[in-house]
């Protein structure tokens, strides 16, 4: 049976039904439970033997005055979940080590912390952005018991943004068409990808990407999964694609370079956690 991308790493669907968000009118009366303590893209944990767990009970000594004021997110495992930012600069108290949510720097955080820690970066990140009306400026309050913002001046409501991307693999028979970044580490190809813009559809943005991106023309798109990426607040939508002719030419400002490799050959990586992986080791990799 092939894979399903809904168990990817940062979608909710790893928490198998033991996450559940927060909302109206159930918020605990006090900080207690799990602790998403966020740093630097990386997430505070305790060392557990081989394993890392999350701080649980009260606020974790040593973080006294250190915290925002925490988040509710919602309940794991029945277990409320709190999430608060601790300033980049902030040294850890004894016991806690900081690990990086960010996949291709190597994370080491099962399935679960990283989908509860990725949801925990994207709340802050939404925080960090709603705190004045993108209308008139002024400043906005939570809707109570929401993730939504109401304008204390114009009453306007607005909600944490969520972008949708598509990730293209460009099959021709035996050959998959990838791509390099100037950015990546040496050796690493992956996927065309790219923002859906105003007044597309999912599909004309595969094939306005992919041709501004490598000059060719596409046809028999289809989907293959999502992935909701945190890093901000991207949600990944995957597709494979036919070539259907144009020769190969390199959008420049975007990418070091783009080539046919061998469905037999292909290049290491992109990391195991991320829906180019899964698309390559599910429609390309033999
Ligand atoms: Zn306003």
């Amino acid at each position: 049976m092939t894979p399903l991308s809904v168990h990817l790493q940062f979608n909710r669907d790893c928490l198998q039904g033991a996450f559940l968000p927060a909302k109206r009118g159930a918020t605990p009366p006090e900080p207690r439970g799990h602790w998403l303590i966020v740093q630097n893209q990386g997430l505070i944990v305790v060392p557990d033997g081989v394993r890392f767990r999350l701080p649980d009970g009260e606020l974790p000594a040593g973080f006294e005055g250190k915290l925002e004021r925490p988040l509710w997110l919602g309940t794991y495992g029945g277990t409320p979940c709190w999430v608060a930012a601790l300033a980049k600069d902030a040294p850890l108290p004894p016991g806690f080590h900081r690990e990086t949510l960010i996949p291709m720097q190597g994370t080491r955080l099962p399935d679960d912390l990283l989908s509860l820690g990725g949801m925990a970066m994207q709340a802050l990140h939404w925080e960090k952005t709603s705190g004045h009306c993108p209308r008139c400026g002024e400043r906005t309050e939570r809707i109570e018991g929401e993730w939504g913002k109401r304008c204390a001046g114009c009453q306007y409501e607005h909600y944490p943004h969520l972008h949708p991307a598509v990730i293209i693999l460009v099959l021709d028979g035996d050959r998959c068409l990838l791509t390099r970044k100037p950015v990546w580490a040496p050796g690493r190809y992956s996927l065309v990808a790219g923002f859906v813009d105003n007044g597309e559809s999912l599909e004309g943005a595969v094939a306005r990407e992919v041709k501004e991106e490598v000059g060719v023309d596409v046809k028999d798109i289809q989907y293959v999964g999502s992935q909701n990426w945190p890093f901000p607040s991207q949600l990944m939508v995957g597709f494979v694609a036919a070539y259907a002719g144009g020769e190969v030419a390199i959008d420049r400002e975007e990418l070091e370079d783009a080539r046919w490799f061998s469905r037999d050959d292909l290049p290491d990586g992109p990391s195991r956690h991320s829906i180019a992986r899964f698309i390559l080791d599910t429609h390309a990799r033999r």
